[in-house]
């Protein structure tokens, strides 16, 4: 299975914002836009620019919209500028997460133009719909109804092992695993490994992962004899039709209500590659992740907010080609730097913009990777790039 491959072929299926507005402008005031906004009509073709925005520290804060934020895109909505939202987060289905943004954003969003961590891991579910999977995240009973929805068939949680297998884990349960299954036999060979979100009870994880990566053909208790051969490439480890195993987001801190960044999915990442280092002495682990800042993400974000535009007035017909995105931003090693290395297949130029409502915080020294604007927040960001387009209300 080629996850690449599959990426690639996913998702088929003022007047400028506010005149004389500085990069530092404040917040947009709401009354002024929307009656702008009133005079758009629904039918007008979408603009050639575009904007991509994270959610966390960009739209809302610990789930609270961050000022400017639903103004902003009732605008975009307004004036038919196309967004999409692209967050690191998951642990949630698609439909849930929107329903629950449009209602804390006060803007009817769609399942069309939002993507989260873990939303192109649907693009696999065809290849192991019929073998069995284990995910985790944190709330892994959640993950398995994502799971299921996406179309995976057969899914295992570290908590099914544990009620099936208790010596498995020498001490006090770390998990409430009362909802797990009962295993059988042929449970036991395990075909792909998912990360949908922040794992809670890292120890068990790790354990579970390292069992299935040193196991002959991924069936858990067995040992590969490959391992640790000098003979064979990679020194014989993952090489025994171990399952491959899929993280949905690399970002090592988020922005949470705690005043410092605290650890995300990279943090679990981390500490599970370096567990595979003393397992292994010294082997890098063979793994596959996506989410910003990765360019696989990139391209899926692209090829969603193209589809996006088309569905926006029904047809692709006369629509022209996207020239230009902003990524909004408030991780410059996640959002800005996935856009700044990225180059699009199809000319589209990507622009990023780095906010100060999130994870960056000014005062600890400039961002690890600059980007080609710096607002204050979502608005001020919006307004710049508005205003760089010369676009102007119709
Ligand atoms: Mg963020």
């Amino acid at each position: 299975m080629s996850f690449i491959l599959k990426m690639n072929h996913a998702c088929r299926r003022t007047n400028a914002l506010l005149s004389g507005s500085r990069l530092n402008a404040k917040i947009c005031n709401r009354q002024v836009l929307v009656s702008r906004c009133l005079t758009t009509s629904n039918r007008r073709a979408p603009s050639p620019f575009a904007f991509v925005f994270d959610i966390d520290g960009v739209l809302l804060h610990e789930s609270r919209p961050i000022p400017g934020a639903t103004e902003t895109l009732e605008f975009l909505q307004k004036e038919h500028i196309p967004f999409i939202l692209l967050t690191n987060g998951g642990g949630k289905h698609e439909t849930e997460r929107v329903q629950e943004l449009s209602k804390r954003l006060q803007v009817q969003l769609s399942t069309n133009n939002f993507i989260q961590s873990h939303t192109p891991f649907r693009q696999l579910a065809s290849d192991l719909q019929n073998k069995n999977v284990l995910v985790t995240g944190s709330n892994a009973e959640k993950i398995r109804g994502i799971a299921k929805q996406y179309g995976f068939k057969n899914v295992i949680t570290p908590a099914d092992i544990l009620r099936s297998y208790p010596d498995i884990w020498p001490f006090e349960p770390p998990l409430d695993f009362s909802s797990g299954r009962v295993l059988s036999q042929k449970d036991l060979k395990i075909d792909g490994i998912f990360v949908y979100n922040d794992p809670r009870d890292w120890a068990f994880d790790i354990q579970l992962i390292v069992d299935l990566l040193l196991s002959e053909n991924g069936v858990l208790g067995t040992l590969s004899a490959s391992n640790g051969r000098r003979d064979l490439p990679n020194n014989g480890w993952q090489l025994d039709g171990q399952p491959s195993i899929f993280f949905s987001n690399p970002d090592l801190y988020w922005s949470t209500a705690y005043h410092l960044p605290r650890f995300g999915q990279g943090a679990f990442q981390g500490a599970l590659s370096g567990v595979w280092k003393q397992v292994t002495g010294g082997q890098e682990l063979k793994c596959h992740i996506i989410g910003k800042p990765h360019h696989h993400t990139f391209e899926y974000a692209e090829r969603v907010l193209n589809d996006h535009r088309t569905t926006m007035i029904g047809t692709s017909a006369g629509i022209g080609s996207l020239q230009t995105v902003y990524m909004v931003g408030d991780n410059p090693e996640s959002d800005i730097r996935g856009a700044n290395r990225y180059k699009s297949a199809h000319g589209t130029k990507w622009n990023s913009i780095l906010v100060k409502t999130g994870v960056w915080d000014q005062e600890r020294g400039n961002p690890t990777c600059v980007p080609d604007a710096i607002a204050d927040n979502v608005s001020a960001a919006v307004k710049w790039a508005v205003e760089r387009e010369n676009w102007r209300s119709s």
